[in-house]
């Protein structure tokens, strides 16, 4: 891919090209808007993001969707305070407004949800550093802490720990395994499912800017057609743009959120 910095001079120059008249901006959370933590529950959002998020979401003809592999509620705790509308666990939650909703795969999930919890539950002293964080709709198995030599010996463990359980596959993350439901909804469910909504409030064309930092990121770059996407940090993608770090990404939001109207004069 093309793998040009993105900036808000891209945005503005797109927006000219297109004649875009209005925004949608569907924004990963960690390791794109934060910086990756030790743990999920010791991220902290700088106050920074709030002011560039809440200006860029109470701004005419922009809307602003949080799509992340967390859980809603989790969304919801770090981000209540904004105006923004979110999908939590890889597409299967959903709250726009005043609607809240589940995928309909998710549901099938929850029928396995206690037996996973149970399987998982000794692998933090099997494999000492392991977290595993249980997100409702799907589970994560962070091994950041856990030694190297190690992971490989965990990956199988766990593969075979999990095998016969239906409704689910096990997906790698950013030192991290998703357990989540299978078929399952991707962040491109949640990307055109959110997308479709805003497009019926918003006046067109409307321009749709996608950024994220992982594998699951992939899904949603391939969404939308004609949407700009970005890739934050290092490491190979689909995306057109690249930033090189959640503080380039926040410096660009705050640069945006500056003149989020002006985006429309050219
Ligand atoms: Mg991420």
């Amino acid at each position: 891919m093309s793998d040009q910095p993105f900036s808000c001079r891209v945005v503005e120059e797109i927006s000219c090209q297109r004649q875009a008249k209005s925004w949608a901006w569907f924004l990963d959370i960690d390791g794109t808007l934060l910086d990756l933590a030790p743990s999920p529950d010791s991220v902290a959002v700088p106050a920074e993001l709030s002011v560039a998020l809440s200006r860029i979401a109470q701004a005419p003809n922009h809307r602003i969707a949080l799509v992340s592999g967390r859980a809603s509620s989790d969304i919801h705790r770090l981000f209540g305070h904004i105006a923004v509308s979110s999908s939590g666990n890889h597409g299967a939650e959903y709250l726009d407004g005043a609607a809240r909703w589940v995928h309909d795969s998710a549901r099938e999930f929850l029928a396995e949800h206690d037996r996973i919890k149970e399987v998982l539950a000794p692998f933090p002293s099997l494999f000492p550093g392991t977290l595993t964080e249980d997100k409702t709709y799907s589970f994560s198995v962070h091994y950041r802490h856990v030694p190297r030599e190690l992971h490989q010996t965990l990956a199988e463990t766990l593969a075979a720990a999990l095998q016969g359980i239906p409704h689910i596959q096990i997906l790698p993350a950013k030192l991290c395994w998703e357990i989540r439901p299978a078929p399952g909804p991707t962040k491109a469910d949640a990307v055109r499912t959110l997308h479709a909504r805003f497009q019926k409030v918003l006046p067109s064309p409307t321009l749709a800017v996608v950024m994220g930092d992982d594998r699951t990121d992939e899904d949603a770059f391939a969404a939308v057609e004609g949407a700009l996407t970005v890739h934050v940090g290092p490491g190979p993608t689909a995306a057109l743009y690249r930033l090189p770090s959640p503080a380039a990404a926040r410096r660009f939001l705050e640069c945006l959120s500056r003149h989020p109207s002006g985006l429309a004069s050219c």
